[in-house]
């Protein structure tokens, strides 16, 4: 039987139909919601990830600016840039969009950027009060994950949950979250990574599988039971021959077999790509708020 197919635009739209109320309500108290996204270098998937934001920013009514710079940037251009912001009250979200070029310190970026203005949820700060259980920035891919999962009425209470890859940005933050005593969390969640030996055993007894490892449709048909639920975070690029752009998009998931199998499932692009970018919008609201 062929799976639910789980639609992250669908569950944007829905995120921005809340943020509308939101936003009007901040506008007639006189405080017009701002992002301010720094772009380093050329790299175009970076690219194409900031006008994302822009273009989502702009639907919403939200103000944003791009900073462009030069790869060659220095370290301390990038954090007198950082200060700036931190110092402009009518900016209320920065955002560096990484990754940043290699002679650049990302921590340090990242340190410098203050907390309340931290809409990725990367500072340590926030990153603690995570980790603390407290309210604070959740970093956005895994904030849209738990969101989806919410939205879809996916219960996680109880439930096992194994997610493939331990990153900083989406696994690590993602367990912690569902890990949480709180709604939409209360999961047993197991994490893999590259050292994990037979990683089939865990996702093929998981209720629901979240992969973010970053290597193309690396969880088979082979590897999941038929009643789990598959999250698919990755985004990866690979060679499609004859097609205009010479590449297609495809996730962590091998989504043809996978889908024929399982539940439910996220397909790539349009599963947690918008989830991402809305609630990078609903944190920039959140900040405009405090
Ligand atoms: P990272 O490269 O930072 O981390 C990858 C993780 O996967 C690491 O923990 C690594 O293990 C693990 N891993 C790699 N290979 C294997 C393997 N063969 N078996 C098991 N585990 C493995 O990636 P990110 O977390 O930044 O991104 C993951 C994917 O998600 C990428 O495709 C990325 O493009 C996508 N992404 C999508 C977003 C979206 O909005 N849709 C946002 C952010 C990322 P170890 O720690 O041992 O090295």
């Amino acid at each position: 039987m062929a799976a639910k197919i789980i639609d992250g635009r669908k569950i944007a739209d829905k995120i921005y139909d809340e943020l509308y109320g939101r936003i009007e309500f901040l506008k007639i108290k006189g405080i017009l919601p701002k992002l301010t996204v720094v772009l380093i270098g050329d790299d175009p998937a970076s690219a194409v990830y900031v006008r994302m934001k822009a273009k989502a920013c702009e639907k919403l009514g939200i103000e944003s600016e791009t900073l462009t710079y030069p790869a060659d940037i220095t370290q301390d251009e990038i954090i007198a840039i950082c200060d700036r912001l931190n110092a402009d009250n009518r900016v209320h979200g920065i955002l560096v969009q990484m990754p940043l070029p290699i002679h650049l310190d990302e921590n340090a970026v990242i340190e410098r950027i203050l907390p309340e203005k931290d809409v990725d949820g990367f500072h340590p700060v926030n990153k603690g009060k995570l980790q603390s259980g407290l309210d604070t920035f959740l970093p956005c891919t895994p904030f849209g994950v738990q969101k989806m999962l919410q939205y879809s009425q996916i219960e996680t209470s109880g439930k096992n949950v194994v997610i493939v890859g331990r990153s900083q940005i989406v696994g690590m933050p993602l367990a912690l979250m569902l890990a949480q005593k709180t709604e939409g969390a209360n999961a047993t969640v197991t994490v893999c990574h590259s050292r994990t030996k037979n990683i089939d055993f865990y996702t093929k007894n998981a209720d629901i599988i979240v992969a973010a490892l970053g290597q193309p449709e690396f969880i088979t048909a082979k590897m999941v039971s038929n009643h789990v639920i598959v999250i698919d975070v990755g985004v990866n690029r690979v060679d499609a021959p004859g097609t205009e752009k010479g590449y297609k998009l495809v996730g962590d998931v091998k989504f043809d077999e996978v889908a024929e199998k399982v539940r439910a499932i996220t397909p790539v692009p349009g599963g947690v790509g918008p989830m991402t970018i809305a609630m990078l919008m609903y944190n920039t609201v959140k900040a405009a708020k405090s």
